[in-house]
């Protein structure tokens, strides 16, 4: 383990080397650690400036969409003098404007069931915050096949759920949940549906602190547990999650066992 830091690392993650739970060694893992954002819009924005600001060392960034004016309603990390650029790189300018200490990997593209595994298995853990069920179970799917944690936040109108997936250490997968996509058109979309911008802000927030904690080993993972968010109630609870024995993709008689299933789903790419 690399403890060496500079002094201005070490003045920079101050707060974060005061906590026990952190520490030097904490911060030495949260620099060693390589972070994969999917979808750098409402979800992927605090995600990757809170990230950025923590020192995590690598952050991939995936997303092939520009910035329109419609976004800025929530997506923070652009700007209304962005628009027209594409999202992987004006959320590069936001989060090395944070913290020039950290490396950020843009992936100006889509991903589809040709890229998806190769692209994951770069990195140590997986965030999606995308909008569209087609993407949510290509990742899904290329996490447990490449034994990736994958974080996984979403929002609509207001209301907010958040969860994490690591059948290989035990607990469910996304499709222990779900197992298949709704029919296209039966569950509105926030570009349909449209979403309060804060709420994507403090569900992108949350999921930056559990990335952190998964990364720190600290604290009580989320792993078997959905966080739901009610935010005109100003409510969370949290529900139970079960592991489906008959899971298609992390069962003991799994039927999924590459992408070749995604192959013929066109995903509108769009993030939050
Ligand atoms: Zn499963």
């Amino acid at each position: 383990m690399d403890l060496d830091f500079s002094e201005d690392e070490i003045r920079r993650y101050s707060r974060h080397i005061l906590l026990g739970e952190v520490g030097g060694v904490g911060q030495a893992n949260l620099k060693a650690a390589r972070v994969l954002v999917v979808g750098a819009g409402g979800l992927g924005s605090p995600l990757m400036l809170y990230l950025a600001a923590a020192g995590i060392g690598t952050i991939g960034v995936v997303d092939d969409d520009l910035v329109e004016l419609s976004n800025l309603q929530r997506q923070v990390a652009h700007t209304t003098a962005r628009i027209g650029t594409p999202k992987v790189e004006s959320a590069a300018i936001a989060a090395s404007a944070i913290n020039p200490g950290v490396r950020i990997e843009p992936h100006a593209l889509r991903l589809n069931a040709d890229n998806a595994l190769s692209l994951i298995e770069c990195y140590d853990l997986v965030c999606d915050g995308t909008d569209n069920f087609a993407t949510r179970f290509l990742v899904a799917d290329a996490c447990v096949l490449a034994r990736r944690t994958l974080v996984s936040a979403a929002v609509l109108r207001f209301e907010g759920q958040l969860s994490v997936f690591k059948p290989h250490a035990g607990g469910p997968c996304y499709r222990c949940l779900y197992a298949e996509a709704p029919p296209e058109g039966t569950v509105p979309t926030c570009s349909e549906a449209g979403v309060l911008g804060a709420v994507t802000g403090v569900m992108g927030t949350l999921q930056a602190t559990e990335v952190l904690k998964e990364i720190l080993g600290i604290g009580e993972s989320l792993a078997g547990r959905l966080l739901i968010w009610d935010a005109l109630a100003s409510r969370f609870r949290t529900v139970q999650l079960r592991r489906d024995p008959h899971c298609a993709v992390c069962g003991p008689e799994a039927t999924i066992k590459d992408l070749s299933a995604h192959r013929d789903v066109t995903a509108p790419a769009c993030a939050v």
